[in-house]
Order: C-alpha cells, then sequence, then structure tokens
C-alpha cells in the first residue's frame, strides 16, 4: 500500500481521544511507510493529523476544492496539495490516489466520504479496504446499525463485511494490509 485516504471530522470534537487517535494513526503510517490522502485542511482532526504525519516524514497529499480554501484553512507545508473545482472532484481524485481509506470520527462530511468509498465495493467500482477506526467507540452505534441492516435484509452479509473496524491503528492497519 503507497497512501491511504483518511477522512476525519473538520472539528477536534469533545474528547482528546479523537485528535490523539489521528496523531496516532500518522505515525503507524510513519512505521509502515505509507502516504495520506486528506481533505487538506489544517483545522480540526484533520490538521492534527496532517502536522503529526509532516513532522514524522509521512508524504501528505491534500485535496480542497477552492471554495473551501478559507472556510477549511488550507494546509500550507504539504507535500502536495491538489486545488479541485467541486466536491465530486474531490472524492474522485481521493478515491484514484489512495489504495485504501479509513474514518476517523467526525461529522456529516465524514460519513459521506467514507460510505461512498465503501458501497464503489459493493458496486465493484474498486476494491480497496475501508476501515474505521472506533476511537473511544465513536462508531459503536454506527456499526450496531448496520448490523440491523443486515438483519433486516437490506445489506448482504458479503456487503457489510467489506467494512473493518479497529480501536486501534495497527490492528487496523494489519486487518486492512491482509
Ligand atoms: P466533517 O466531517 O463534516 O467535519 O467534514 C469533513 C470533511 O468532509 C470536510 O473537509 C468537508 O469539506 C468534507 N465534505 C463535506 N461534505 C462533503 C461532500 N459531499 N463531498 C466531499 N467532501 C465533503
Amino acid at each position: 500500500m503507497q497512501r491511504i485516504c483518511v477522512f476525519c471530522g473538520s472539528r477536534s470534537g469533545r474528547n482528546p481521544a479523537y485528535p490523539e487517535a489521528a496523531k496516532q494513526l500518522a505515525a503507524a503510517l510513519a512505521r509502515r511507510g505509507i502516504g495520506i490522502v486528506y481533505g487538506g485542511a489544517s483545522i480540526g482532526i484533520m490538521g492534527a493529523l496532517a502536522d503529526t504525519a509532516l513532522d514524522q516524514g509521512v508524504e501528505v497529499t491534500g485535496v480542497i476544492p477552492g471554495h473551501l480554501m478559507d472556510r477549511e484553512r488550507s494546509h500550507r507545508n504539504l507535500t502536495e496539495l491538489h486545488i479541485v473545482e467541486s466536491m465530486h472532484e474531490r472524492k474522485a481524485l481521493m478515491g484514484s490516489l489512495s489504495d485504501g481509506f479509513i474514518a476517523l470520527p467526525g461529522g456529516l462530511g465524514t460519513l459521506e466520504e467514507f460510505f461512498e468509498v465503501l458501497t464503489w465495493n459493493q458496486l465493484g467500482i474498486h476494491a480497496k479496504p475501508c476501515g474505521l477506526l472506533n476511537v473511544a467507540g465513536f462508531y459503536d452505534s454506527l456499526t450496531s446499525f448496520l448490523d440491523h441492516t443486515v438483519c433486516e435484509e437490506f445489506v448482504p452479509e458479503a456487503h457489510r463485511s467489506f467494512l473493518l473496524v479497529g480501536r486501534e491503528p495497527d490492528p487496523l492497519l494489519d486487518d486492512m494490509q491482509r
């Protein structure tokens, strides 16, 4: 794996464990020599991830639409920053640059981006591992809900199993690299 795309909040969230997990993930990726693709912001968990990764020598590629550069305070010191026209272009480029995807805690944007690449596996658009970093149980209710979608026969078990979940970066990355 050369690059993993990390989706995460443009806010830091209530629990300091969330930005801390971003730093731990950056360190784990540094140890494995895997680069990061992310939304290109300098704020929230996105900023914590990028700053730690850059400090540890990880190649960090940001992809941000021009109209969000002020609002999300685009990061000035990335290895590479792609400025794109639209959210759709952002997701397409993040998808094509990356060999796998991880969601850290985040909000609606994080969920939207992660679920799109997860569904690309069930549609056969790509076959790339998708993992939730379930920091401090942040995603417990989401994984329960996904189990419910299987019980109610909307999601086949085989598609549910595309989603990998880990509480710590290393076991999750091990699963994704298997
Ligand atoms: P959030 O999780 O809401 O803090 O958002 C995290 C990131 O997702 C931010 O960089 C948002 O700009 C981005 N985002 C929000 N909605 C979308 C979307 N529809 N497509 C792509 N990125 C999005």
